[in-house]
């Protein structure tokens, strides 16, 4: 191991107004989840989105969780889920005890397939069923063809759950990331491009199911002077004290995003000229953050594999990944019917093989993305 400090994937990287809204929560002593950081956070983030409202929660999953419940979603009940994804996408799918299916990813954005969305769509109506719902993933910072896809969800009359936990400030055409479905997802995860350390929203035009799903994350308490109960609830809300984090962090959420770019230029202009690499594209229809810098190598011209790249950068303390591992791949959900995207061709599964995500962190120095850059010449000579 080298002496060197890690240097990791994407770590929390504070503004410097974070603490200013928790010693406010201090002063007035709301230490409780709710309180004035809370309201002020949901509404910056609907402003900042130009959607109707948030819900501010513990985490992303519990948001997708509440939007499945939402829609309605009960036992045997069928979801489409993308397949190449964090396993926190479809497992609110199973704590409904609904059915998960498996969506490939196209090879020009790495999100869901328009054509394999189709075919699995075409070949549940031919049985006379259809899913409850759809949960699209936009993959690393970048949004999913929503065109394509909800043309084909409007036509079957299916809605739509936006995964935007890794897209937060990206656009598809004039809208934000979030906003194209019927409900969309955020995550405040320490990973992300920004953190309260652990949380998330839920976020829609749909008011009236905002405020449903405020009922059901207070553990679904009714209106009276005694505890009150007639739905299943959760304890799904967002601190105070975190949600102050989030209002600093949303301050420069902006500037994350142009830091985030420009890390991943520097990778581009350094490294693209190697015969076998390739990096994530990024689609005409909008704008990628770039949360993550990813690409994909190809053995047979370099000539080794995505794990001895891992290994090899690991040695002098730098963190890289494998891109996720398709759920329809995980054991988990091995019953798990899958559709790949057209022709035989398993996208997520050669995304998985031959991607990796390199080190994206905006607290990362300019030295220490050269000493990246080098060890990967170094390694690819
Ligand atoms: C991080 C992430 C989530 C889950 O968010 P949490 O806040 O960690 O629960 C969901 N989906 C995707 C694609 C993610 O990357």
């Amino acid at each position: 191991m080298s002496n060197r400090d890690r240097i990791y994937l994407s770590s929390p990287h504070m503004g410097g107004l974070e603490q200013q809204y928790i010693a406010e929560a201090f002063e007035t002593n709301w230490i409780a989840p709710l309180g004035k950081n809370v309201d002020a956070f949901e509404s910056e983030v609907a402003n900042y989105l130009g959607c109707g409202g948030a819900v501010a929660l513990s985490s992303g999953t519990a948001a997708i969780h509440l939007s499945l419940i939402l829609l309605g979603v009960e036992k045997d009940d069928i979801v489409f889920c993308s397949s190449l994804t964090f396993v926190a996408s479809a497992n609110p799918i199973l704590y409904q005890g609904a059915i998960p299916v498996f969506i490939d990813s196209e090879p020009d954005s790495w999100n869901m397939s328009p054509e394999a969305l189709e075919r699995a769509f075409k070949t549940y109506a031919d049985k006379g069923k259809k899913p409850k719902a759809v949960v699209i993933v936009n993959l690393y910072g970048q949004s999913a063809d929503y065109d394509r896809l909800k043309k084909i969800c409007d036509y079957y009359e299916v809605p739509i759950v936006e995964d935007a936990a890794e897209s937060l400030g990206a656009t598809y055409g004039k809208q934000m990331s979030g906003t194209l479905g019927k409900f969309g997802i955020l995550s405040f995860n320490g990973n992300k491009i920004i953190t309260t350390s652990g949380g998330g929203m839920l976020v829609s035009d749909d008011l009236e199911a905002l405020s449903r799903a405020r009922h059901y994350a207070t553990q679904a308490r009714e209106k009276a002077i005694h505890y009150q109960h007639e739905d299943v609830g959760f304890n799904y809300r967002l601190s105070n004290v975190l949600a102050g984090i989030g209002r600093g962090q949303l301050r420069v959420l902006d500037e994350r995003i142009q830091q985030k770019r420009e890390i991943f230029e520097k990778y581009s202009y350094e490294l693209s000229g190697i015969d076998g690499i390739q990096f994530m594209p990024e689609k005409s229809f909008g704008k990628s953050t770039r949360w993550l810098t990813t690409m994909i190598i190809d053995p047979e011209i370099i000539g080794t594999s995505v794990s001895d790249l891992i290994g090899y950068l690991g040695k002098d303390n730098i963190e890289s990944r494998p891109v996720w591992k398709p759920l329809h791949l995980q054991p988990l959900f091995k019953d798990a019917v899958y559709y790949a995207h057209e022709g035989g061709l398993d996208i997520s599964k050669i995304l998985f093989e031959k991607g990796v995500c390199l080190p994206s962190g905006t607290n990362m120095s300019v030295d220490e993305q050269s000493f990246v850059i080098n060890q990967m010449k170094a390694f690819f000579r």
